[in-house]
């Protein structure tokens, strides 16, 4: 390809991103497609002879694009959101275009000054403390990652990285059952093992950590001489909300001398609104606090913020620092790589610069705002059909819900079966989860153009399909 057939095909793009957000609304949110079915659409074998752009450009339109799930939607009511607002696509064009390797400074001067300003400016959007510094991730399941070896690393005076995890003590980490897989991954990947996350019972409206058990379990692991590492506390867990007494983990965490991460990844766009904020209340003590702006908040995947209190043991675990990559002569400067498990970094920076100043977070807030206000709005709305239970109370934006199951029917059945109708209508999409072992459908609003009408299009198909199954 030629600069002026990049030139071109880029402006086909352009329009074409342009056209896809006009027409939205209208596209069934999840494709009706069997599994298969797009694979045996492509050829089998790969091109000997080049292809013209027009066919290729086609070919994207008539056998992908019929089989995307459109998280753009403003009628996903899925998972969480995974936001790509406009501005944000645009700064990921002018990336892709330089395509910079930014593992250190000096791979990227203006990338690393860039990600260590923006990342500070959501240090302020957020009210976390001033010397919270932090690191753009690509995911919060690689921040968790980091967050674990260097509760491992911390726990064994930095030998685990060198001599592996034999002959060591055993290790303990402490979570909720309420935590992400990404917790779970994070456990095996070290080499902690999964027998070593040590699940505390919950309580509450919020599915809250019980801190006596916690503090019980590490001294009990203590006197068995394990070697309790580090605890996982969570605001705004993935299935309801599940959401830890902060302050009160961190008081344990401190007593006992245990390393801290908090996992805010979707939650933690709505702490740009005060009011919201008592839901980690506490957090200024954790030492590691992850959070993705690429759900809530609009920055285009992948952009996860992990701010660390002291970055230096964080550091610590991560830097390698061979000779190839030691910068020499400036004092003081960040090489960003250190701070994560990956060496190649893309420049993530840009989108999150571009998204905070044109839409500003006065606008930013009065979408989350409007989010939780509608969500709210729902759950009343349901709760007052004879027909609906709400499950968990809203935990911002997000709450489930079950329908009751004719006499004598399975209502776990039922309600796979009513959310399968839904989706399969296409309308809206939803999820299910398990609560206390029972199956609940979980509705959660956050898309970047949604609008209470979406929402009350919500409310119709959910009580026309749920009737029309009986
Ligand atoms: C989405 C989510 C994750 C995983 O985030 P990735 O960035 O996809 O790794 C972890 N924890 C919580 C609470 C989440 O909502």
């Amino acid at each position: 390809m030629n600069n002026d057939d990049f030139r071109q095909w880029s402006r086909r793009a352009a329009d074409w991103g342009a056209d896809y957000r006009d027409t939205l609304r209208d596209r069934p949110v999840r494709p009706l497609v069997e599994p298969g079915d797009i694979f045996r659409s492509i050829e089998a074998s790969p091109p000997e002879d080049a292809e013209p752009m027009d066919r290729i450009f086609a070919d994207f339109e008539e056998k992908i694009l019929p089989g995307m799930t459109h998280w753009q939607h403003p009628r996903f009511f899925a998972y969480f959101p995974a936001n790509a607002a406009p501005v944000s696509v645009v700064a990921e064009y002018l990336v892709s275009a330089m395509a910079a390797q930014c593992m250190l400074w000096q791979t990227s001067p203006a990338a690393t000054e860039l990600e260590t300003r923006t990342v500070d400016w959501m240090r302020q959007a957020l009210a976390l403390p001033e010397g919270f510094s932090g690191v753009i991730q690509d995911s919060a399941s690689s921040a968790t990652l980091a967050a674990v070896l260097t509760m491992r690393e911390r726990a064994l005076d930095w030998q685990g990285n060198k001599k592996g995890l034999a002959g060591q003590p055993r290790l303990r980490i402490y979570s909720s059952d309420q935590v992400h897989t990404s917790i779970d991954r994070a456990i095996w990947v070290c080499g902690i093992g999964e027998d070593n996350l040590v699940r505390i019972p919950v309580g509450g409206r919020f599915r809250a950590m019980d801190n006596a058990a916690l503090e019980a379990a590490i001294i009990a692991d203590r006197e068995a001489g394990m070697l309790p590492a580090g605890i996982i506390a969570c605001v705004g867990g993935t299935s309801t909300g599940g959401t830890d007494d902060i302050a009160s983990v961190a008081e344990v965490a401190r007593r006992h001398g245990l390393y801290l991460h908090v996992d805010a990844a979707w939650a933690g766009s709505a702490m740009i609104c005060p009011e919201y904020r008592h839901f980690w209340s506490g957090v200024e003590a954790a030492d590691s606090v992850v959070f993705n702006p690429h759900k809530w908040l609009g920055a285009q995947f992948d952009c996860s913020i992990q701010f660390l209190r002291d970055p230096e043991s964080h550091v610590r675990t991560l830097a390698i620092k061979p000779d190839y990559l030691k910068t020499h002569g400036h004092d003081g400067i960040i090489n960003y790589s250190e701070w994560s498990v990956p060496l190649g970094r893309r420049f993530r920076a840009l989108k999150l610069w571009f998204l905070l100043r044109a839409h500003g977070l006065e606008n930013l807030r009065t979408m989350i705002r409007n989010h939780v206000a509608w969500s709210e709005g729902l759950a009343a709305q349901l709760a007052k059909e004879p027909d609906f239970e709400i499950v968990s109370e809203p935990m911002l934006s997000l709450f489930s819900f079950r329908h009751k199951a004719a006499t004598g029917a399975d209502a776990d059945e039922h309600n796979l079966r009513l959310v399968n109708a839904i989706n399969d209508d296409g309308r809206i999409y939803l999820t299910q989860t398990r609560v206390d072992g029972r199956v609940a459908i979980r509705f959660q609003v956050g898309q970047f153009e949604a609008t209470a009408g979406d929402v009350d299009a919500a409310f119709v198909v959910i009580t026309e399909i749920a009737r029309s199954i009986g």
